[in-house]
């Protein structure tokens, strides 16, 4: 671990599937809220690291948009009914910004690339990558956190190079929440 243990996160990075929620199976994707299965302690998860950080995001890579598998307004609803539901749990803010395009495509936002957490810091610029946690269950979001310079997290069943691993989200937070100066 290189970043100094700050007394407050900046930002906390969150990835979407596999870390908030359920992953859909390989080459499928979360069409609807009905299919939207929110992980255990993932509320207490956000309320926790909500605590201890300035700001949360959620940045996610969705190119079942790109495909026409489902609608930017499909994705909208999903993540205006999840935001409502962490409201209503307790969580105070919680933006999403997503990658809708497909491998080919040829942007800048999709992860591993830095795209959507740079648009994120354009909107925020108190956000600072320094002090600002990725948490996710794949090596991309390791690759993205190490890209822009903040600490990694991964969660799951993934091993790979990150500065800490843990089961779940909840275990992650409880751990960024004891590791403050
Ligand atoms: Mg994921
Ligand atoms: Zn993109």
């Amino acid at each position: 671990v290189t970043n100094t243990e700050p007394a407050r996160y900046s930002a906390i990075f969150l990835d979407r599937d596999g870390t908030l929620n359920r992953k859909a199976p390989e080459g499928e994707y979360v069409l609807t809220w009905d299919a939207f299965e929110v992980l255990p302690g993932t509320y207490e998860a956000l309320r926790i690291l909500d605590a201890v950080s300035d700001q949360i995001f959620v940045v996610t890579n969705q190119r079942g948009v790109a495909r026409e598998l489902m609608s930017q307004e499909d994705l909208d609803d999903i993540h205006t009914r999840f935001r409502a539901e962490a409201t209503s749990q307790g969580v105070k803010a919680l933006r999403i910004y997503v990658c809708p395009h497909d491998l080919d495509a040829g942007c800048k936002c999709r992860k591993p690339q830095p795209g959507l957490l740079e648009e994120a810091r354009r909107d925020h610029p108190s956000v600072r990558f320094e002090t600002s946690v990725v948490i996710g269950d794949s090596l991309s979001d390791v690759e993205v956190g190490k890209a822009v310079g903040t600490l990694t997290v991964l969660v799951g069943e993934q091993q790979g190079d990150a500065d800490a691993s843990f089961p779940t989200l909840l275990e992650a937070a409880h751990w960024l929440e004891d590791r403050r100066r």
